[in-house]
This record gives C-alpha cells, sequence and structure tokens, in this order.
C-alpha cells in the first residue's frame, strides 16, 4: 500500500484575466510552452527545440501557481500537479516509483503540463541533505532519467516552481532539461492595482475606497497579501454590522497598520 498521494491531474478553472500584471511572465511561459504544445509543426520548420522544462522562481505568493494553472487552462492542457515534499516517502524506492508515475500519468494525459511545486525540495544539491540523502540521491536520478527520456516526452512540459533557486541541484537546470528560467517578482504598483481591482470587484465597496492610494501603499506585499489584506479588511468592515457590512477606507487603513509582510530583503533577486 503506498503511503503517498498520488499526483492529482486537475483541471483548472484560473483564466490569464483573474491574474492581475505580470505579463511579461504570462508571454514567457505561452512561448515556452503554449507554442510548441499547440504548434509543434511550426518549430520543426524553425529547426528549434522547444523547452522540456521551465523554472519559476521567485518569492513567496507572487503568482507562479496561479500562471501554471492559467497557462494550462487558456492553452487547453491537462494539468498534474504534484508538491515536492509530497514525493518523498520513508520505503525504499517509493519516491523513485512516484516520481516515474508522475511521468506515466503526463504522457497518458498529454498534452500536459506536470507542475511541481517546491522542487528544491526534490532536488537539493546532491549529498546536501542529512538522513535523508541517498533518498533525495535516487529521486533526483529518477528525475533527470525522466527528463533525459528513454522514452520522450512527447507533448509534455514540465513546469517547476521554487522559492529558492540557489539550493537545486545545477543538474536539473543544464540544457535539454528544465533550462529555462523565468523570475516571477514581487507585483509592482500597476499589479498591485489590478490584484485590488479584481478582489475589489467581487466585494461591496465604499466610495471611499482608493485603489491608487492602495496600490501605493502597499509596496512590498506579495499577490498572495494583497488578497489576505482585502479580506481582513472585509472581516473588519463586518465586524462593524455584518448584515450592512460594506468595505471602506478606514478598514483597509486599520489592517494596514496591523499588517507583516512576509517577503523580506533577502527572497528578492
Ligand atoms: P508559493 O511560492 O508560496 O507557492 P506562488 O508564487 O505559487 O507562491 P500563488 O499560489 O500563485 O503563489 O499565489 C497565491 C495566491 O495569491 C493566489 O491564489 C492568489 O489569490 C494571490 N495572487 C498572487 N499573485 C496574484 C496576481 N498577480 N493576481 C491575482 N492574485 C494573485
Amino acid at each position: 500500500p503506498s503511503c503517498m498521494r498520488e499526483a492529482t491531474l486537475e483541471i483548472p478553472r484560473v483564466r490569464w484575466e483573474d491574474i492581475g500584471g505580470q505579463h511579461a511572465t504570462k508571454q514567457l511561459l505561452r512561448e515556452a510552452v503554449e507554442w510548441p504544445l499547440r504548434h509543434p509543426e511550426a518549430f520543426q520548420r524553425m529547426g528549434i527545440r522547444p523547452p522540456k522544462g521551465v523554472l519559476l522562481y521567485g518569492p513567496p505568493g507572487c503568482s507562479k501557481t496561479l500562471t501554471a494553472k492559467a497557462l494550462a487552462t487558456e492553452a487547453g492542457l491537462n494539468f498534474i500537479a504534484v508538491r515536492g515534499p509530497e514525493l518523498f516517502s520513508k520505503w525504499v524506492g517509493e519516491s523513485e516509483k512516484a516520481v516515474r508515475a508522475v511521468f506515466r500519468k503526463a504522457r497518458a494525459a498529454a498534452p500536459a503540463i506536470v507542475f511541481f511545486d517546491e522542487i528544491d525540495a526534490l532536488t537539493v544539491k546532491r549529498g546536501a541533505a542529512g538522513g535523508s540523502a541517498s533518498v533525495a540521491d535516487r529521486v533526483l536520478t529518477q528525475l533527470l532519467t525522466e527528463l533525459d527520456g528513454i522514452e520522450p516526452l512527447v507533448n509534455v512540459t514540465v513546469v517547476a516552481a521554487t522559492n529558492r533557486p540557489d539550493v537545486i541541484d545545477p543538474g536539473i537546470l543544464r540544457p535539454d532539461r528544465i533550462d529555462r528560467l523565468i523570475y516571477v517578482g514581487p507585483p509592482d504598483f500597476e499589479t498591485r492595482r489590478e490584484i485590488l481591482c479584481i478582489q475589489l470587484r467581487k466585494t461591496a465597496c465604499a466610495d471611499d475606497v482608493d485603489v491608487d492610494a492602495l496600490a501605493e501603499r502597499t509596496d512590498g506585499f506579495s499577490g498572495a497579501e494583497m488578497i489576505a489584506l482585502c479580506q481582513e479588511s472585509a472581516i473588519a468592515a463586518m465586524a462593524e454590522d455584518v448584515d450592512a457590512s460594506c468595505v471602506a477606507m478606514r478598514h483597509f487603513e486599520k489592517c494596514l497598520r496591523g499588517f507583516k509582510k512576509r517577503i523580506t530583503p533577502e527572497m528578492l533577486r
């Protein structure tokens, strides 16, 4: 009996329009993943080898997962999601089997994206970890075997995500493996504005809510924190009046005062 959770085949429902800003990331991903899967003949004609894998790296909560999902939705690709830490098993041999199973599933679901979240957990530099080093090494070897493919990866692209590109084994990032790196940074002013607009469209707002001012005052927030701020402010409004609640600028002010940001300078490129 396996003690591991299966990689899940999902049909994501995230659209490009659900993601504020991040236009460059969206475009780079489409070129690297959507084009080759949808127009393989064009790549052949141009003599270009499409990437097998793309690494999205950057601070937490800044839309890596969201973007990978939207890519699958918009390009009509199946989406197989795996979290790095979940693939580890204390049973000898079980973790490599799990990696094989993920790729078997992906081939069967092609055209598909295999999304490895927290891939750093799978690919710590060889010998770096303590007691579980040998399991980690075997998992890494299996992953490389799958990418180098005796069985080629046809119509399957790996999209991986990490907050810690520095701890990933360089072997995984070599040419013809996961060799396209895309930085997904914290939202800039325009992106924060868009995230607020997307979120507040669904929220009863007072006339005094000033999206520009809020975007201005949330410099350094991650996308996830922008959403959290909106939610906390909505709850603050409800605390005043559950039935006729409507979020106003004063609720945002209150939450902004107590807000603790998660992204630290060391997390930035
Ligand atoms: P982690 O590294 O922690 O896994 P991540 O970069 O994968 O983070 P996501 O899971 O994509 O981050 O984003 C977390 C949540 O933050 C999303 O579910 C969404 O609610 C919100 N969010 C982040 N960025 C954006 C954005 N640009 N537009 C809209 N929502 C966003």
